[in-house]
């Protein structure tokens, strides 16, 4: 039997005894799988670093009726920089909770695959902020589930945006943009800067290989949070352990 071929990322890892791992392994081929590796743990044995978090290669696998045995890598890119920083840490473990949260066995992974790569990318090399990083990455992950607010159009009206209808709000409920001739007294009062609007349309329009490189002001990066979290909350009923970390903030 000859090993299968796969390109992937380690999405988690967890060791079993004193020798061996198993590790979720987010894969362009085979979506989502959990696969052996024995000796992982062993001093000297090439799979203890092929296994680790973040680890993105091919892998050798043994495709077995119920299960898959890792028996060799070629590790095009260990993320070394991410497990360097604290912070950068959490975050990239929070982005491999959503990948993992979001994909399933034999659905194909690969635009999960490239969005997480390319994500995990732009965290090591801190060209943008952590923050702005995992914010793009949720909308870019709405938008490949499918679920992704309107924000180029009213949700209420359903009229594009243009010269004649300006979006001014956003409401989580309808999922999208307000016009300013569909808002309501209350809904007036919360008045979106126009370039938290353009900031969230460029996210979507963007292909994903330019994306990690604009910046946004303090002010949009709240409003982007804010608008993000609740309605992640409301849409997303899952705890994510990862988040915790992140979200007490004083640990940075
Ligand atoms: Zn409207």
């Amino acid at each position: 039997m000859t090993p299968e071929k796969i390109t992937g990322i380690v999405l988690s890892s967890q060791n079993i005894g004193e020798t061996d791992r198993r590790i979720v392994l987010l894969t362009r081929e085979r979506g989502k799988i959990s696969a052996f590796a024995r000796g992982a743990v062993k001093p000297r044995n090439p799979l203890v670093s092929a296994t680790r978090p973040f680890t993105y290669g091919e892998f050798f696998l043994y495709v077995g009726r119920d299960s898959y045995t890792v028996t060799g890598a070629d590790v095009k890119n260990h993320f070394d920089g991410i497990t360097k920083d604290l912070e950068v840490y959490y975050y990239a473990s929070y982005l491999s909770e959503i990948a993992d949260y979001n994909t399933r066995e034999n659905l194909d992974g690969s635009e999960v695959l490239l969005l997480l790569y390319q994500s995990l990318r732009a965290l090591e090399k801190k060209t943008i902020g952590n923050e702005l990083v995992r914010y793009i990455y949720e909308w870019r992950m709405m938008a490949l589930n499918g679920e992704v607010p309107n924000v180029f159009g009213c949700a209420r009206c359903g009229k594009a945006s243009g010269d004649d209808v300006v979006l001014i709000h956003f409401n989580g409920n309808e999922h999208g943009m307000i016009c300013d001739g569909c808002a309501t007294g209350e809904e007036r009062k919360h008045v979106l800067h126009r370039s938290t609007i353009y900031t969230l349309q460029y996210i979507l329009a963007t292909p994903l290989k330019e994306l990690y490189s604009f910046r946004v002001t303090d002010e949009v990066l709240e409003e982007i949070r804010q608008i993000t979290d609740d309605y992640l909350k409301k849409t997303r009923p899952h705890k994510f352990n990862s988040l915790e970390f992140i979200e007490m903030g004083t640990l940075f």
